[in-house]
């Protein structure tokens, strides 16, 4: 009699290579039948934001051709996702439903619920890592505990051996002798309704095979000076893998393989400061996921609970314009506007820059971090829970290893330092384009002559700046104090 058939759930895990829940469902013998669910309610879904959905849309489409390549395909259903997986159980007689183990909080619960649902049901119900190089369960410190300071998290995963990456199944995809009927993927509507997106194309290649192709180009040089290059938001000097990670479309076990390989006879691994930097700014992910596992609160809250208590800005009319002005590249800070203006044209941000837009919101604006990670959440190709979390928090000061409350960017500091000609500045924030390069990063400063030779108005064609930057300082530094004084 042919083995019974093994619905695949995928969600962010759309790849074929290294997925074990893939190989293990092959390896049962039956049908494989991969499906997606999209719950529009499903706070936990794989993309929370507009722009992720863009990318969701094109990741479903890139997986379908390369089933169908192999004469398989992608069932796409819309609902909920414990009773959609429970029919498609019953229409196909699948025996097992097998997936990849989320480290969201939300998203456990789904699994939870689902396993109990297939046990009802009888059938097989098993999750598989994949997402990271190593379960958060299995990594603790001395104590028992979960880490929370990178560096000895990092030290100890070092120690660590890494699985090597799980080698796709050969041959033709197994088929069931009848497909379960599928949406198109036009009917999960997860492309924005307006013209926004248009621009995500020429940057992006969302899929398992524009992922391969990005890491090589990557591992093809700019690896190398990655340790130097890396803070200068107008170099392409990082790897942009961040939406294909959350996505899944490539693992964390492939790049350390990939590396592996790279050392070759020399057998350094990994060799120089390039990869080192690179495999540790990975290693930040899996602090972030490991971080989100084990405190699943802070998505909402502060991991330090005194944060609970900061006088941040409410959501009055003014505060509602300083967070318009935020996200829409209007502060009069032109690091931070360049950076906001390319999240909003690429869905991708850098992340020297991301450090200082949202220590700007946080510091300088004291608004509310839990208002800058929605707005990212909304419109970052990358959006993704646990690091996100981790970044607003570290921003902030409230999380695990955070940056210190009174360490306050400087915009134009940063700005001079990191984007010193101002080319990035000039290329997202064009009004500025004819500024020389030692006013670009503070226009208020320039001569009126020097203002009007570079056509700019302050006020009319660019904002002044929304805040004086020592007044803010001072601001930011007597709430942190009133925190501290609380104890
Ligand atoms: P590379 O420099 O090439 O790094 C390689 C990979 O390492 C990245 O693709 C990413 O997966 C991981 N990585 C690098 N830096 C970090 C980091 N600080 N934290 C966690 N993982 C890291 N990253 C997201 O993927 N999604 C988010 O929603 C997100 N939100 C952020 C919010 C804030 C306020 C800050 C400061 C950072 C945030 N980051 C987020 C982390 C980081 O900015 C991006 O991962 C990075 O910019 C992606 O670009 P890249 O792929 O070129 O990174």
């Amino acid at each position: 009699m042919p083995a019974s058939p093994t619905l695949l759930w995928l969600r962010c895990d759309l790849r074929l290579s290294d997925h074990p829940a893939l190989a293990a469902a092959w390896a049962r013998g039956g049908p494989v039948i991969p499906v997606y669910v999209h719950d529009a309610d499903d706070v936990s879904s794989s993309a929370p934001g507009a722009a992720s959905r863009w990318w969701l849309h094109h990741s479903l489409a890139a997986l379908d051709k390369s089933l169908r390549a192999r004469r398989g395909r992608l069932t796409l259903a819309t609902g909920s996702v414990v009773e959609t997986l429970a029919n498609l159980v019953r229409t196909t007689g699948a025996t097992a439903v097998y997936w990849q183990r989320s480290h969201e909080p939300a998203a456990r619960a789904i699994e939870s619920a689902l396993s109990q649902r297939l046990g009802e049901l009888g059938v097989e119900a098993r999750a598989f890592p994949g997402a990271l190089l190593f379960e958060p369960d299995t990594v603790r410190n001395r104590q028992g505990g979960p880490f929370q300071v990178f560096t000895p998290f990092w030290r100890h995963l070092q120690t660590l051996e890494v699985a090597p990456p799980v080698a796709m199944p050969g041959g033709d995809w197994p088929a069931p002798s009848r497909w379960p009927a599928s949406l198109a993927l036009d009917a999960l509507a997860l492309l924005p309704t307006r013209q926004w997106a248009d621009g995500f194309s020429s940057e992006w290649e969302p899929g398992e095979a524009g992922a391969q192709r990005r890491l090589e180009r990557f591992l093809d040089g700019p690896v190398d000076d990655y340790a130097a290059r890396r803070d200068f938001p107008a170099e392409p000097g990082t790897s942009r893998l961040s939406p294909h990670f959350h996505f899944g479309e490539v693992t964390p076990r492939q790049i350390w393989a990939a590396l592996r390989a790279r050392a070759g006879e020399s057998g350094v691994f990994p060799s120089g400061a390039g990869e080192q930097t690179f495999l540790r700014e990975v290693g930040w992910r899996e602090f972030a996921a490991h971080l989100l596992h084990h405190f699943p609160h802070t998505s909402e809250r502060p991991l330090r609970a005194a944060w609970e208590r900061f006088p941040w800005r409410p959501l009055d009319a003014e505060g509602r314009a300083w967070l318009r002005a935020w996200q829409r590249g209007q502060t009069g800070y032109p690091i931070v506007d360049a950076g906001m203006r390319e999240l909003w044209a690429t869905g991708w941000m850098h992340n020297r820059v991301r450090m200082v837009v949202a220590s700007f919101l946080v510091k300088h604006l004291r608004l509310s971090w839990t208002h800058g990670a929605a707005w990212f959440t909304d419109t970052l190709v990358d959006a993704d829970l646990a690091s996100n979390t981790l970044g607003w928090q570290w921003s902030a000061g409230c999380g695990a290893d955070a940056a210190p409350y009174f360490r306050i960017f400087n915009p134009v500091a940063q700005g001079t330092r990191f984007d010193a000609e101002g080319a990035y500045v000039r290329r997202w924030v064009p009004e500025l384009a004819r500024l020389p390069a030692r006013h670009v990063h503070a226009p208020w400063q320039a001569t009126p002559e020097v203002l009007s030779r570079a056509g700019v108005t302050l006020g009319k064609t660019y904002p002044f700046p929304l805040v004086e930057h020592a007044a803010a300082r001072a601001a930011a530094l007597t709430a942190y104090r009133q925190l501290s004084a609380g104890g």
